[in-house]
C-alpha cells in the first residue's frame, strides 16, 4: 500500500482506541490521532493508572489502555484532523504545524459535545457546561465548597454532580428537564441492564443530599459580573436558587463535521451504518457517539466491530452484533427519554445572545429562513466555534438544518490553509 497506514482511526475515546487495537492485533499498520495530549476521550479524560480504580469505569480504562499500548498503533497526540485534501488523505494540523496521513481505510470516532440552549444569563461568568466543568475539575480545578447548580438533560448531570460532590462542590440541585414519567419508563427499560441502573443509583447516592428535580429547568442566571443566582421553573411556579456556578448542558449532540464533510449519510441526526459500522462512503467507518448516544459500552463494542471489519476479520465483527443491537436499542430509548420540551424553544429573549463568536442576538435570527440566510445576514457560527455552540442551538430552536461541512472544519492557521493546493504527502510515523 502506498499511503501511510492500513488503518487510520480519528478520535482515540473509548470507540477509537477499541477500533484501533482490534485493527492492530490483526496485523494492521493502524495509526489513531485526537486533537488531546493523552487518549481517553471525554469519559477517560485524565485517568492515570495510578488512580483511575478510584473512578467508575477506571477498570475499563486500565483494561483497554494496556491493551491498545500492546497493540503497538502509533498514536499521534495533539494532531486534529481539518480537512480531507484528496481520496484516501486527511489533513491534520498541530499547533501551527500541518501534515496529511494516507490510509487505506478510516474509522471515525470523533465523539459527542455537550448541547447548549441560550437563556437569558447563559453567557455569564461561572455559567458552564456541565462536561466542561468535569474536564476542568479532572484538569486541576478546585470545586472545594463551591455552591453548584445543575440543569439541563441527559444523565451526564447526574455523573457530573457525583464528581463534584466528591471533589467537594456543594450541590444546591440539578434540574432534569424531563418529565419524571418518561424517565421512569425509561429506568423499567433499563431493569434487563443492571449495570446501568446500578450506575445511576451510585451516582444518585452520592448527590443524596441535594434535590433532584424532573420536568424542571433553568429560566434565567443572574448576578454582578458573574452568576450569582438562577431561576428554575417547573412551568407553573418559579423559585430562585443563589449558587456559585452553574453547569448546564442539554444532552449530547456528535460531532458530525468530518463525517459530513467526508460525504457520509446522516439520517436523524446521526451518521447512517451497516452492520459492519460501514458508512455509505466505501471505506469510511464510523463508530460510538456518532451513530447514536449511547455511552461507553457501545462506543466500545462498535469500535471493536469496525477494527475487526478494517482487518477483514467479518466474522469476528459479526460475533458482536446481538451486542450491538442491544446498546443501540439503549441509545434510541434514551434519546426518546431525554428529548427537548418544547418550552426550551421560549426561553431566550429578543436581546438574548445566541451566537456568543460573533455577538448575534435572538432578534437577529427570529426572521432568517435558514442557516445560510443566518450566516450571510449575521455570521451566526462563523466565527471560532464554527458553529459547534450555536448550531445545535440554531436546530432546536429554528429547527434549521445544518448547512453541510466546509473545509477546514476546525479552525486552521494561514499556513496550513495556504497549503491546501500542495500535493498531499505522506505522512511521517
Ligand atoms: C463533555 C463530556 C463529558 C462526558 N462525561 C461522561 C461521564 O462522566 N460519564 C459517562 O458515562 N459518559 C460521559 N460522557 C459520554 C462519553 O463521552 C461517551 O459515552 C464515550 O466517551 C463515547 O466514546 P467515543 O469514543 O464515541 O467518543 P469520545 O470519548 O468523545 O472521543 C472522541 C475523541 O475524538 C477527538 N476528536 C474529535 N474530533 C477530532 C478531530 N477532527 N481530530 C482529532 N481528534 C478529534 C475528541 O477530542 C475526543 O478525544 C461525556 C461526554 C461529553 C461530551
Amino acid at each position: 500500500m502506498s499511503t501511510g497506514f492500513d488503518v487510520v482511526v480519528v478520535g482515540a475515546g473509548p470507540g477509537g482506541m477499541a477500533a484501533a487495537t482490534v485493527a492492530a492485533e490483526a496485523g494492521r499498520r493502524v495509526c489513531v490521532l485526537d486533537d488531546n495530549a493523552a487518549p481517553g476521550g471525554q469519559i477517560w479524560r485524565g485517568f492515570r493508572a495510578e488512580t483511575a480504580r478510584k473512578y467508575p469505569h477506571g477498570r475499563g480504562f486500565l483494561d483497554w489502555t494496556a491493551r491498545f499500548e500492546r497493540a503497538g498503533c502509533a498514536i499521534w497526540a495533539g494532531w486534529r484532523a481539518i480537512d480531507q485534501p484528496a481520496p484516501g488523505f486527511l489533513r491534520l494540523e498541530r499547533d501551527g504545524e500541518k501534515c496529511d496521513v494516507g490510509f487505506g481505510r478510516l474509522i471515525l470516532a470523533t465523539g459527542a459535545r455537550e448541547r447548549f440552549l441560550p437563556f437569558p444569563g447563559w453567557t455569564l461568568p461561572g455559567v458552564m457546561g456541565a462536561g466542561g466543568l468535569q474536564a476542568l475539575v479532572k484538569g486541576g480545578l478546585d470545586p472545594k465548597g463551591k455552591r453548584v447548580a445543575l440543569a439541563g438533560s441527559g444523565p451526564l448531570l447526574l455523573a457530573v454532580a457525583a464528581g463534584l460532590q466528591s471533589a467537594g462542590a456543594r450541590i444546591v440541585g440539578i434540574y432534569e428537564q424531563a418529565p419524571l414519567v418518561r424517565l421512569a419508563g425509561f429506568g423499567l427499560t433499563l431493569l434487563g441492564q443492571p449495570g446501568k441502573l446500578a450506575e445511576g443509583a451510585r451516582y444518585r447516592l452520592k448527590t443524596r443530599h441535594a434535590a433532584y428535580k424532573t420536568g424542571c429547568w433553568v429560566v434565567q442566571a443572574e448576578g454582578r459580573g458573574r452568576v450569582e443566582q438562577v431561576t428554575v421553573t417547573d412551568g407553573r411556579k418559579q423559585w430562585k436558587l443563589d449558587c456559585d456556578w452553574l453547569a448546564c448542558g442539554f444532552h449530547l449532540v456528535p460531532n458530525l463535521e468530518l463525517p459530513r464533510l467526508l460525504g457520509c449519510r446522516i439520517v436523524r441526526g446521526y451518521v447512517a451504518v451497516d452492520r459492519l459500522q460501514q458508512s455509505s462512503m466505501a471505506g469510511v467507518a464510523c463508530v460510538g457517539e456518532l451513530t447514536g448516544i449511547g455511552g461507553l459500552e457501545k462506543a466500545l463494542v462498535e469500535g471493536q466491530i469496525a477494527g475487526w471489519a478494517a482487518a477483514g476479520r467479518e466474522a469476528e465483527a459479526r460475533a458482536l452484533t446481538p451486542k450491538r443491537q442491544r446498546l443501540q436499542r439503549f441509545a434510541l430509548r434514551m434519546d426518546r427519554a431525554f428529548a427537548l420540551r418544547p418550552e426550551l424553544r421560549t426561553l431566550a429573549r429578543a436581546e438574548t445572545v445566541v451566537c456568543r463568536c460573533e455577538d448575534v442576538a435572538q432578534s437577529a435570527l427570529e426572521g432568517c429562513a435558514g442557516w445560510r440566510e443566518a450566516r450571510l445576514h449575521t455570521r451566526c457560527g462563523m466565527g471560532a466555534c464554527q458553529g459547534r455552540v450555536c448550531g445545535a442551538a440554531a436546530e432546536f430552536l429554528f429547527g434549521w438544518e445544518s448547512s453541510g461541512a466546509r473545509p477546514p472544519v476546525f479552525p486552521a492557521t494561514v499556513s496550513t490553509l495556504a497549503a491546501e493546493a500542495d500535493a498531499p504527502q505522506t505522512a511521517r510515523r
